[in-house]
């Protein structure tokens, strides 16, 4: 099995497994299966992807199996698309689940028998309450609630009507199956919880097959129980219907059963981790799609260039609680960085260039720099800087004023050029109109090539550029948070009020060196001193498009803007 080496964890999930595997020991079944079961009617997101490093990261740790099951029993909203997204996004996220991959929908033969079986053992029964009238004898935390009229049908009518709302007599919400638990149940959830509906909806996989659909209660722990799963990892939300989920399970299933754990789920600042509000953000038009790179879906974030590693590191860092928590992205931002820091490699290119002219160097020469593409790896490699009379440099690397504690070029000052020579400030050009600064006139000393001058003056610091003549137009995408509050998904408004107006910004007049012609899409870079950046699939050959994934540090309280 080719499963990512991650660590083996140690958490509260780990503990309730050792301790079922230590009273099983010698026993048959003595293994770990678990699933993660997506209903495909969204794209995954960074939450998913730390429910899927948990189901498959325990499975490895224990030898045992993880299944990817599609969860599609409610036809609503799914479809093909979303199959596809999180079949590829899992893989892309470094999972394998070998030839187990399942569709909840291929069990409704198999779920229906469950429900007639329930019935014959008068554990279920056909109810004609509306949809509010259920609502009314459902009672509430502190009042039981009471007993349907319908609750006391014979097995015969039960059946009878069970099987005519599958053969399509009926309109949709005319009937639903309950299962008969008990209306005074302290725990809500078990009185007499609706566990089939009609609904005409054609299903993306069984087309118009079906006019009724199992409730996930019902279907969730049936499919768990079919697949031999042996530890259902949940979110906690389902706290209150692992009782249910039991309860179904020991009427239905002979020998082992599927046990429900249930964990907190993520939840991460600046961030919204509900499907109905990112599927409104791309119906809406507020991004540009589920692959947006400020999305918090796998495919935006592979899109942005974090790579599984990063996302993997991140969710084993985060662990496992019991209890709800907001985590704070800048950890996730940190693990992009970490492992971008180890596998980048190094290049210079320039957002906002200023023209520079090295007066003393001669017109029609241009010599290379050999650089290291990794200060501490020398393993990848080095590749060769041109440079020649004219160059940009960073607008920002200049100031006519230079306040304090600014290291960079100024009137009267001289800096390193990165992996190249010291310059000096000489003279500036302005435009007429503006009074903008448009091109610096310097000039080198030659004596600076290798190392620092033999005088051992000082200089202010230490600036990238790229040569005029041997440089590449280039579109950078600066990408920011997409929210501007910590926590807009508890917002009762509109949370798309809280949107960052500065989380994107495009830059289309940048330059990057020579060596970066011709890159390939997905490609990540460390441009030096501002960030890593990672080539976008929209990309052309001569000009190609960076995102920036992260800035080199946590920049977020200088950049944010409403
Ligand atoms: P829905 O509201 O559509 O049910 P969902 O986010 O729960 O949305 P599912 O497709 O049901 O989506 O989720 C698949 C699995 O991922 C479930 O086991 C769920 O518990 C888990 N999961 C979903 N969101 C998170 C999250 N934020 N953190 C951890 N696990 C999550
Ligand atoms: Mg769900």
């Amino acid at each position: 099995m080719t499963q990512p080496t991650t660590l083996p964890q140690n958490d509260f999930i780990r503990d309730i497994i050792d301790e079922g595997l230590r009273t099983l020991t010698g026993k048959k079944g003595a293994h770990v299966a678990t699933r993660f079961p997506p209903e495909p009617n969204g794209y995954i997101h960074i939450g998913h992807a730390k429910s899927v490093c948990l189901n498959f990261g325990i499975a490895a740790q224990y030898s045992g199996t993880c299944n990817l099951r599609l969860d599609d029993t409610d036809p609503l909203g799914e479809s093909m698309e979303y199959v596809e997204s999180i079949i590829r996004d899992v893989r892309w996220l470094g999972f394998d689940w070998q030839d187990r991959l399942f569709y909840a929908s291929d069990y409704f033969e198999q779920i229906y028998s469950f429900a007639v079986e329930l019935i014959k053992a008068g554990n279920a029964y056909v109810c004609s309450l509306n949809a509010d009238e259920v609502r009314d004898h459902r009672g509430t935390f502190t009042e039981p609630g009471k007993d349907s009229p319908y609750r006391n049908h014979t097995v015969e009518e039960n059946l009878d009507l069970f099987s005519r709302m599958r053969a399509g007599e009926f309109a949709d919400g005319a009937h639903t199956l309950r299962a008969k638990i008990d209306m005074a149940s302290a725990n809500i959830v078990l009185r007499d919880p609706v566990i089939y509906r009609i609904k005409r909806e054609p299903h993306y996989r069984t087309e118009t097959k079906w006019v009724i659909y199992p409730m996930y209660d019902f279907a969730h722990c049936l499919s768990d129980a079919l697949e031999g799963i042996t530890h259902s990892i949940c979110t906690l939300e389902f706290e209150n219907n692992r009782p249910l989920y039991d309860w179904i399970v020991e009427r239905l299933i002979k020998g082992n059963r599927p046990q429900q754990i249930e964990f907190a789920r993520l939840n991460l600042s600046y961030t919204v981790l509900s499907k109905r509000r990112l599927i409104e953000l791309v119906k809406n038009g507020f991004v540009q799609g589920w692959d947006d790179p400020r999305m918090p879906t796998v495919t935006g974030m592979r899109r942005r260039g974090y790579t599984p590693e990063a996302i993997r590191k991140f969710c084993a860092q985060i662990g496992v609680a019991k209890n709800d928590n907001l985590i704070d992205v800048s950890l996730l931002e940190h693990c992009v960085r970490e492992d971008l820091n180890e596998r980048a490699p190094r290049v210079m290119s320039v957002l906002r260039p200023l023209r520079v002219v090295i007066d003393n160097y001669p017109e029609n020469q241009a010599e290379e720099f050999e650089c290291a593409n990794h200060p501490q790896n020398p393993a990848m490699g080095t590749r060769k800087i041109p440079f020649s009379r004219s160059l940009y440099i960073e607008r920002d690397d200049f100031s006519e004023n230079p306040p304090s504690k600014y290291n960079r070029l100024g009137p009267g000052r001289e800096v390193r050029l990165r992996n190249a020579y010291i310059i000096k400030f000489e003279s500036m050009v302005k435009d007429e109109k503006t009074g903008e600064v448009v091109e610096l006139h310097c000039t080198y000393d030659p004596a600076t090539r290798n190392g620092p001058p033999a005088d051992g003056r000082k200089v202010q610091g230490v600036i990238h550029w790229v040569s005029a003549q041997h440089c590449i137009p280039a579109e950078v995408r600066l990408y920011d948070r997409l929210f501007s509050i910590e926590d807009p998904g508890s917002e009762a408004e509109d949370f798309t009020k809280y949107l960052n107006s500065g989380s994107l910004e495009i830059l289309t007049s940048c330059y990057a060196e020579l060596s970066l012609k011709n890159v390939e899409p997905g490609s990540k870079y460390q441009f030096e001193r501002l960030g890593y950046f990672c080539v976008d699939e929209d990309s052309v050959a001569d000009k190609p498009i960076f995102n920036r994934i992260v800035p080199l540090r946590d920049s977020w309280t200088k950049t944010v803007k409403n």
